[in-house]
């Protein structure tokens, strides 16, 4: 029997992940259920990814049954694909009304100095994204919502059960996958919060990494928040010009005020940032633009992250090859810019940076 409900919202629009541990609380208390079943709830959540009532074994059947409307199906996972070389997958979820997202979670060779594989999860905030980016899959099918705090958090909890299963653990989060983190801030932020909670799943915040497209007021704010998680910038381009042809947001927020933005964070957080660079052939991949993105950036801690373009259906331009991608590097280090040249990841199954269209191609 499901219990009378004071919360009916939690029941019809709300997910078990949307809810905080005070959030939890009070709904037990609602039910007339000792506070101390909120903490083994919290714990059977997060830190033994149960996803169904049934596996909470230490509590009373009937608490069980009063749980079920809360495990309502938050996001299901439609399919997913591996990428030849059997590193990345891909996979696709429905969300209660149709829309889909996709997480893609890439596994790395042990580096020596650990001796373990880093198992990077990428994942979205939005259904879509309202930014328009044109080299990018997600800007190319436009805006759909915003996913809620449950909804992102539910991605991680499905690869954390997963990699359970194969005795590993997500050692990385980056919000890089559909959407701009930055337009949803409120419930991005709480997924990272809710992540970070030390009586839960206790993902340190260092090891989450935030991409925006550059929103400068969010920046902003991130910034008085203090927070440790990294931060990273698309920038893709060293003139406005250039930029706002690629980026339409550059209209907004110009380079300029992104970089003073940047400024603010580093100094409010002593923390480096990140510039993402998409590599373009014959666009933003010569040594004088690799120049002047030096001169743009002098001063400022941080490195640049360049990856040779992913092919998507809506965007004519090409990936820069090998050779002139490592001129370019040499050319923002002789300036005294650090650069890494980031592989391509999960190409064949479109699972790349800017390829997430919810729509499985291959
Ligand atoms: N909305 C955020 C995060 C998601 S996109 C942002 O834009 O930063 C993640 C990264 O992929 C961004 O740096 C984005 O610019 C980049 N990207 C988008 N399309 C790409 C493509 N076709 N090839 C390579 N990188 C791409
Ligand atoms: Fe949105 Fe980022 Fe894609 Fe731009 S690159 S359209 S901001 S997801």
């Amino acid at each position: 029997m499901v219990a009378p409900c004071m919360f009916l919202t939690y029941n019809i629009t709300m997910l078990i992940y949307d809810l905080d541990l005070s959030d939890l609380t009070q709904l037990l208390n609602e039910w007339n259920e000792p506070a101390y079943r909120a903490k083994q709830i919290w714990q059977g959540l997060y830190q033994h990814f149960y996803d169904t009532p049934e596996k909470f074994t230490s509590l009373p059947k009937s608490l069980r049954e009063k749980m079920d409307s809360l495990f309502d199906s938050p996001i299901k996972p439609k399919l997913y694909l591996d990428s030849s070389d059997g590193q990345t997958r891909k996979t696709l979820f429905e969300l209660r009304d149709g829309q889909v997202i996709e997480a893609v979670l890439m596994k790395y060779d042990p580096d020596t100095f650990t001796g373990r594989g880093r198992r990077t999860l990428c994942i979205s905030t939005q259904a879509g994204c309202a930014m328009g980016c044109v080299f990018c899959a997600t800007g190319q099918m436009g805006f759909k919502r915003h996913l809620s705090s449950g909804e992102i958090i539910a991605q991680v909890m499905y690869y954390a059960r997963m990699l359970k299963e194969q005795n590993e653990v997500v050692t990385n989060i980056v919000l890089m996958g559909m959407g701009e983190p930055f337009h949803n801030y409120n419930n991005t932020m709480e997924a990272i919060d809710r992540l970070n909670d030390p009586d839960g799943y206790k993902f340190g915040a260092r090891r989450f990494t935030i991409s925006t497209v550059g929103l400068v007021p969010m920046i902003r704010r991130f910034a008085d928040e203090k927070r440790q998680v990294n931060l990273a910038i698309s920038l893709h381009a060293a003139d406005d010009e250039s930029r706002v042809s690629m980026l339409p947001i550059n209209k907004k927020y110009k380079i300029d005020d992104v970089i003073e933005a940047c400024r603010y964070y580093i100094a409010q957080t002593g923390r480096r940032v990140t510039f993402e660079w998409a590599l373009i052939h014959g666009v933003n991949d010569t040594p004088e633009v690799a120049q002047k993105l030096a001169s743009r950036l002098k001063g400022l801690l941080c490195h640049v992250n360049a990856i040779p373009l992913n092919p998507t259906a809506g965007y004519e331009g090409h990936a820069t090859d090998r050779q002139r991608a490592a001129l370019f590097k040499k050319a923002l280090e002789q300036a005294g810019i650090p650069c890494t040249i980031r592989m391509k990841r999960g190409i064949d199954i479109q699972a790349g940076c800017g390829q997430l269209a919810g729509a499985v191609s291959s």
